[in-house]
């Protein structure tokens, strides 16, 4: 809050020429608020930003923004309370259902973290084949950074407030809010502020895109624009960089299927819990009326993965329209008869031994952590192993080091030489590609004052900025952290 300058000035504090660590201050007049207070994701330097604060007074905002309930928007919430921050946390219906126990998972995993690696038990993973893949990334030397605990985030987790999308809801002095269905997970927003302009005249419109999805979600509703074309659109350029080829993802996923069953191999998916498991459960779903699967079991070993997608079918009005006209029916979406549910490493180890064809998704989806790590060491030095990657893989994690062609890695001290073979199918993201971010920002009709571009890596932005440039009359932006962009 402040007396003099722009009607609204928003400050960078993170995910500029990255993908992670996204978060946004905006100072008007009257209010002062944060969009996102997400966590920094990958190598340890990247884990060790998280401690450092944004330099900013959290006892003076009057609330906290969250687009969803992804770790890289939201995983740093549970440090407001030690940081001085008392109001409330503002999110969609969905979201809010979420992200107490994303918080509360999160602190657990923290605790469980330093545990394990005070008892030499932290999960470790590198590429030890060949030379020019070896990375020593992954086997930790210092503990990871523990950044709030359980109380802190059941504390935010009470501080949690819905409001309905499509809906202006003042929140401060002279600051309306409203939430813009962005087709990326459920419950995804886009935040839209509008801003009363000192002196009078028409308001200020921001726009923070947060994650897009694509724009034909074969899952979820699609995206809602803004009648107003925002003054200063703050925007994700994850996949910037890419244009997915239109290639029939589910032919190539139906052949991997067949190949496992009548070879009797085991199938490993890394997953994120929210997300990508949804978008192929969906598909397994397809796979299994279609007759693929033919009692096939899949498992998975994931309860967070398996809440979440309840949540999908509690919200059917975000679902794309023939999903949602089949959940009216009854028929739930991301359910079919051959999938089951591990819910705990006891049931998770109850797969260990089975000899027959199956698929396990299990998560992280980087496949350096949680329960995939466990099946992944294994069952890889095994020929009737399969491990399918779906999603971008971060530089440096295991997971990334097998698509690149590892052939000996070590997970958890076992040296262990690749055999599974590694599938990959392209093309599947959670994130509109470049032709669909572009479309996205066609859809708001007149080009946006400003564009800033924020989340992602420095050539995926810097190349979609030359897109921009090329297609719409915006001053496109690359801020840095730290940066501010004023709109008067
Ligand atoms: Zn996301």
């Amino acid at each position: 809050m402040r007396e003099v300058g722009p009607t609204v000035s928003v400050r960078i504090h993170g995910a500029a020429g990255e993908v992670t660590g996204s978060c946004y201050e905006v100072i008007t007049r009257g209010a002062h608020l944060l969009v996102d207070f997400g966590m920094f994701q990958g190598t340890m330097d990247q884990e060790m930003r998280n401690l450092v604060a944004p330099d900013l007074d959290f006892s003076t905002l009057d609330a906290v923004l969250v687009t969803h309930a992804h770790i890289d928007h939201c995983g740093r919430l549970g440090m407001l309370p030690a940081l001085g921050f008392n109001g409330p946390v503002l999110v969609t219906e969905p979201t809010a259902e979420l992200l107490p126990r994303v918080l509360t998972s999160s602190a657990t995993l923290q605790q469980l973290r330093i545990t394990e690696h005070r008892a030499g038990t932290a999960p470790t993973s590198r590429v030890l084949a060949p030379a020019n893949l070896a990375t020593a990334i992954g086997i930790r030397t210092e503990p990871p950074p523990v950044l709030f605990m359980h109380r802190a985030a059941e504390r935010v987790g009470r501080a949690i407030r819905a409001l309905p999308f499509m809906v202006w809801e003042p929140i401060a002095e002279g600051v309306d809010l409203r939430f813009l269905h962005a087709s990326h997970v459920i419950g995804a927003a886009s935040i839209e502020l509008r801003v009363q302009r000192v002196g009078g005249g028409d308001p200020v419109h921001v726009l923070f895109s947060g994650d897009v999805g694509p724009i034909a979600n074969p899952l979820l509703a699609p995206h809602q624009w803004p009648e107003q074309t925002p003054d200063l659109l703050v925007m994700e350029s994850t996949n910037g960089a890419r244009r997915f080829q239109q290639v029939d993802q589910y032919q190539e996923f139906v052949s991997i299927l067949k190949e496992t069953r009548a070879k009797n191999q085991r199938l490993l998916l890394p997953v994120f819990a929210l997300g990508r498991a949804q978008t192929m459960l969906q598909m397994f779903a397809r796979a299994s009326r279609d007759g693929v699967l033919q009692g096939m079991p899949v498992y998975l070993d994931s309860a967070m993965a398996s809440r979440a997608s309840e949540l999908y079918a509690r919200h059917p009005a975000l679902l794309e329209a023939s999903v949602h006209r089949a959940c009216m029916r009854g028929t739930n979406p991301l359910h079919f008869p051959e999938l089951h549910t591990l819910m705990s490493r006891r049931e998770s180890e109850s797969v260990d031994r089975i000899q027959t064809a199956c698929v396990i998704l299990a998560g992280s989806g980087f496949c350096d952590a949680g329960p995939i790590l466990r099946h992944v060491k294994l069952a890889i030095d095994q020929p009737d192993t399969r491990i399918l990657f779906t999603g971008h893989q971060l530089d440096g994690l295991l997971g990334h080091g097998l698509l690149a062609g590892a052939t000996r890695v070590e997970i958890n001290g076992a040296a262990l030489d690749v055999r599974a073979k590694i599938d990959r199918i392209a093309g599947i993201s959670g994130h509109a590609d470049a032709d669909d971010l572009l479309e996205w920002v066609k859809r708001m009709g007149p080009s946006p004052a400003t564009i800033a571009l924020t989340h992602g890596s420095e050539e995926a932005r810097g190349e979609f900025a030359a897109i921009l440039r090329a297609s719409v009359t915006s001053d496109v932006r690359l801020p840095n952290v730290g940066d501010t962009l004023a709109v008067d």
